[in-house]
């Protein structure tokens, strides 16, 4: 690989809005920290929480809003809060495992703007292709399979399964363990990643939607470009790539968090942005004795491991290498075994493999 990236640029004005909505799952993945999936549905004033996003809709002319959680679908509010969105002219997107029914992914599907199922291998959900096909006649809809390296011959087969399918868009994920906190899933020969880097590359095609069969669907617009060392630009970048290609350190960037985006934890603290950078700004339920954020920040995080925030404008402004940077860094430390088990005891109810 010889080109590198050296900058990025959102296209279009647009907040991008993270709620991890919940902390409970009816799967219990073991590269999922258990704080994830083994909580309580709210752990803040659903009341307060509405109110904030009412507040932020005023506040920014465009808001595209990714809902995960836990799994979202469990909460008795989604329904109501995909709607209250897009009546207010806003886009939604989510990211489930898609435990609900088919007549559940037809009512909510026309207001989504996608639907990321994902397929997880040590759960497998039979049904998950046809709810896929369901919700893909309302919106956009991709798998996101979980290439689990001890199941890798499965996962394989299901990604192949999922991409003769015209209606669907497949991507193949890379278990990352900044996300698992830990090294699980991830042992990977080097096959395997020459497999992930070649079909990570691709995974952008947008599958039209026909507005007289779905005309409620309302298409989001939270693209960026990139913009390479020899001069090249991909405006239709894919930030999973930058990932898998290990091109994620923007340690000394100047980063638009907190001003492209925001971050509502499942705890209700509301942050910058998925990294952390910046660290809690408030909680949702005091939110309107506090500011929303009006500067970015210079990047001091090992690694910059989800995609929406890779997505962020940024570009280079201190040297990684420098003092300053050096000593400030920060971001996730991959745990041993042991330590993963301490820091989880109170969340760990089910053995992790
Ligand atoms: S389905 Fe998703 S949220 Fe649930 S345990 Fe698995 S990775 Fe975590
Ligand atoms: S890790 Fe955070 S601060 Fe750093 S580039 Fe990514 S979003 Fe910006």
């Amino acid at each position: 690989m010889n080109k590198r990236v050296i900058r990025i640029r959102q296209h279009d004005n647009i907040l991008r809005l993270t709620w991890v909505i919940n902390n409970i799952c009816t799967n219990h993945c073991d590269y999922c920290p258990p704080i994830l999936h083994n909580g309580t549905n709210h752990n803040y004033n659903i009341e307060r929480a509405k109110d904030f996003i009412q507040r932020l809709s005023g506040h920014y002319e465009k808001i595209h809003c990714s809902i995960s959680g836990g799994e979202p679908t469990v909460s008795p509010f989604f329904p109501e809060i995909v709607n209250m969105l897009y009546d207010s002219g806003h886009t939604v997107g989510i990211t489930t495992n898609g435990v609900r029914t088919i007549d559940y992914w037809k009512s909510v599907a026309p207001k989504l703007s996608y639907i990321c199922f994902s397929y997880h291998p040590g759960s497998h959900d039979p049904q998950l292709i046809e709810k896929a096909l369901e919700s893909a006649k309302h919106t956009h809809v991709v798998i996101r399979v979980m290439m689990d390296s001890r199941y890798w011959d499965k996962s394989l087969h299901f990604y192949e399964e999922c991409s003769k399918i015209s209606e669907i868009r497949t991507e193949p994920v890379r278990i990352l363990p900044e996300i698992a906190n830990r090294h699980i899933g991830d042992d990977y020969t080097p096959e395997n990643i020459e497999w992930l880097f070649k079909n990570q590359m691709g995974v952008n095609r947008k599958i039209a939607i026909d507005s007289t069969k779905a005309p409620l669907f309302r298409q989001e617009k939270i693209g960026s470009s990139f913009h390479y060392s020899d001069g090249s630009v991909d405006k239709n970048a894919n930030g999973n790539y930058l990932i898998t290609s290990g091109q994620n350190d923007f340690r000394g960037w100047a980063c638009n968090i907190g001003l492209e985006s925001l971050y509502i934890g499942f705890d209700g603290y509301v942050k910058k942005g998925n990294c952390g950078q910046g660290g809690h700004l408030f909680h949702i339920d005091d939110h309107e004795k506090n500011e929303l954020p009006t500067a970015g920040e210079i990047c001091v995080q090992r690694k910059c491991f989800c995609v929406t925030d890779v997505m962020i404008t940024k570009a280079p402004m201190l040297e990684a290498n420098s003092e300053i940077i050096k000593n400030l860094t920060t971001g996730v430390k991959i745990k041993s075994e042991q330590d993963y088990k301490e820091y989880y005891k109170d969340y760990i109810r089910i053995k992790a493999t």
